[in-house]
This record gives C-alpha cells, sequence and structure tokens, in this order.
C-alpha cells in the first residue's frame, strides 16, 4: 500500500509503560508502551511521510526491529479505532476546493479512515441531489447550511412569496426580496453566495399530495421536510419516500419544542409505523409525537432566528450523514426533541416496526422490533 497513514490531531497522553490516545467521543485507546516502541511509532505517525512498507526501517532507524507485517497489524488496528488519516489524500482535489471546503475537509476528518478520506466524503456531498420542500425558516436555513457544505443540486419547492414577519428568521431573504416568491430569492442567494457550486433549481409550487412528492423526487437522494401542512405532510412523503426508495428527514418546532426524525425506507421503521402505534408506543414516545401526529393545532409560527437555525442545524447534521456516509443517522425512526422552556433540555425516543405497516411489509430487510 503506499497510502501514508497519519495520526490525527488527537490528544496523546504518554505515561511510563503506556500511551492513552483520546479521539472521537472522548474514547480512550490503551496502548502498551513498556519498551518505548508504541511511542516511537505515534512520532512517526504524526510526521505522516511513510508507506506501511517503510516503517520497519523507520522504526529501526529509532532502535526498534520490527517486521512488516507487525506495522501492517498496527496501522490496521489504530485504523480500526478511527485515529488515522490517509496523509495527503486533499491533494487530488483541486487547490480553490481545498480552500473554499478546508473547515468541512477538517471536519470529515473526524470520521474518516485510511480507506475513505475526507475528500471522498466532501466528493459524496458534491454529487448529492436533494429535494428540499419548504424555503421558509427552517428550509431556507437547511439550503445555506447545504450550500455551504457544496452540496451538488438542490430543488427547493415553495409556494410562498417574502413577506416583511419573515425577517425574524429566513436569513437567505432581505427586504429587497418582499414580495418575490421565496424560490427565486432563494436562488439569486446561493448564485451570489456560491457563484453556482451548488445548482438551486427554484419550483414555484404547493405540496398537496404524495404525487407531487414523488414527481419532484425523481432521481434525488435524499427528501427533507420542511413544511407542516397538509396536516398530514409526513405521511405523504413517507409514502412517496419509499416509492422513490430515498431517506427523508423532517424537523419542526412545536410550542416550545424542537424535534426532528428521519425514516430510511426498507431499514428503519417509517412514520406509518408511528402512527399505526401511536397508542402503544405512547408510553415512551413524547405526547406530541404520538398524539398529535395528524391534528397539529399550533398554527402561531413562534420560531426566532435562533430557533430555525437550530433545527436547521440538526436537520443539515443528519442530511449530511445520508449523503457522506460519515456516520449512521442518528435521527432514524428516532424522535429528538429540544424543549426550549425546560433548560433546552433533550430527549430521544426510537419507535418500532409496526406488524400492521403496509409501507414496511414490502421491504423484508426491516426487522419487527
Ligand atoms: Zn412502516
Amino acid at each position: 500500500m503506499r497510502a501514508r497513514p497519519q495520526l490525527k490531531p488527537i490528544a496523546v497522553i504518554r505515561r511510563p509503560s503506556e500511551v492513552i490516545l483520546v479521539g472521537r467521543a472522548l474514547e480512550a485507546t490503551y496502548l502498551d508502551d513498556t519498551d518505548g516502541s508504541t511511542s516511537a511509532l505515534l512520532d512517526l505517525l504524526t510526521e505522516g511521510k511513510h508507506t506501511v512498507g517503510e516503517l520497519p526501517a523507520a522504526m529501526g532507524a529509532r532502535g526498534y526491529t520490527v517486521t512488516g507485517a507487525e506495522m501492517a497489524a498496527a496501522v490496521e488496528a489504530l485504523d480500526e479505532v478511527g485515529v488515522l488519516l490517509r496523509a495527503g489524500s486533499d491533494d487530488d482535489l483541486a487547490p480553490s476546493t481545498r480552500r473554499r471546503h478546508e473547515s468541512n475537509l477538517r471536519f470529515y476528518d473526524l470520521y474518516a479512515g485510511m480507506r475513505r478520506t475526507s475528500a471522498d466524503h466532501h466528493r459524496a456531498m458534491a454529487r448529492a441531489d436533494v429535494l428540499l420542500l419548504g424555503a421558509g425558516g427552517m428550509g431556507s436555513g437547511v439550503l445555506q447550511s447545504l450550500i455551504g457544505l457544496g452540496a451538488g443540486r438542490i430543488r427547493l419547492v415553495d409556494c410562498d412569496t417574502v413577506e416583511e414577519k419573515n425577517l425574524a428568521r429566513q436569513f437567505a431573504y432581505g427586504h429587497y426580496d418582499i414580495g418575490r416568491p421565496k424560490v427565486t430569492a432563494a436562488r439569486d442567494w446561493a448564485r451570489r453566495y456560491a457563484a453556482g457550486d451548488t445548482v438551486v433549481e427554484p419550483i414555484h409550487e404547493e405540496i398537496t399530495g404524495a404525487d407531487a412528492v414523488r414527481r419532484l423526487g425523481a432521481g434525488a437522494d435524499l427528501v427533507i421536510c420542511a413544511i407542516d401542512t397538509p396536516d398530514d405532510v409526513h405521511l405523504m412523503v413517507n409514502e412517496a419516500c419509499f416509492d422513490l426508495g430515498v431517506p427523508f428527514i423532517a424537523a419542526g418546532l412545536q410550542y416550545s419544542m424542537l424535534f426532528y426524525w428521519s425514516v430510511q425506507p426498507g431499514v428503519s421503521p417509517c412514520r406509518l409505523c408511528l402512527e399505526l402505534g401511536r397508542d402503544e408506543q405512547s408510553a415512551t414516545m413524547p405526547e406530541l409525537a404520538t398524539q398529535h401526529v395528524l391534528r397539529s393545532t399550533d398554527k402561531v409560527n413562534r420560531a426566532t432566528g435562533p430557533i430555525a437555525q437550530l433545527l436547521a442545524g440538526f436537520v443539515t447534521l443528519e442530511a449530511g450523514r445520508y449523503l457522506t456516509g460519515t456516520d449512521a443517522p442518528v435521527a432514524a425512526a428516532t424522535y429528538h426533541t429540544v424543549e426550549l422552556t425546560d433548560g433546552m433540555r433533550t430527549s430521544r425516543e426510537s419507535w418500532a416496526r409496526h406488524p400492521a405497516c403496509r409501507l414496511c411489509a414490502r421491504t423484508a430487510a426491516v426487522a419487527v422490533a
């Protein structure tokens, strides 16, 4: 292997006879270092200058006799615990891409390894095709974050025009956009901001049924539901996404509680499962998730800028998991909440597949929990 392993910039604690690596999620890895060879190897890996084949000679120069097989096994084990990168793996991206996406690439480092690099994660995002339903508080925020990440194409659907009250939280628009369709104003913002890196397709349309989602979502990798009408919009999108075979994410604000969740058709239980099982699951699920799925009475929009941005952040992080495979989606069939009026208390509750769900019954891979 010509690739050069490099230790990530994690905390390395050196003790007599022991080295502790503290990386992702504060997980500590304890390594024996009785003869000092582990420290020597970690020093070499910090430099990231040597291929695995070159490591025995480099260790030899430091007074340690090791075999190629031992070095290959050590590098494999360190990669397994997620502390290695492939040195220089950004180099096959254009210099302008490396500059523009520096922070994104360093974020992907958290999840990258010898096999899948940060540049690979970036390329996956740059190819991503997203159907974004809604260009309001959450939708316009998600649009901005996805463009920051360099998503390839976003089909943006909304039927509203920009109003003065939107300026409290919809930062893709300004006072100069008042009266314009949100989708064209958002496209213009995207052009100014990202000079065409992300193609934003404005679709000025009201979503009234699953058919529209199926039509607009053909070929998409992910659907994001940032609308709350009609009342059964989540079940509608759920059904359409089963037909399209793509995951979707939904989120919103109910009174004082932020929530988000996602569905991976054929892999996770779906939204219809939750609806069918709401009586059984009401013991553990938040009240709003189980009892008011179809009957939202809170039509007042009290989402301020920070609330819309929080929601957009949670949703875009989940979108990144689906689109780049950094790690498994955290909200698949799992209802995440943040309660604003209770010290930002968070909760997460998963729901199970319902045996009577006609959609999940189509896909054998979803286990009945
Ligand atoms: Zn289901």
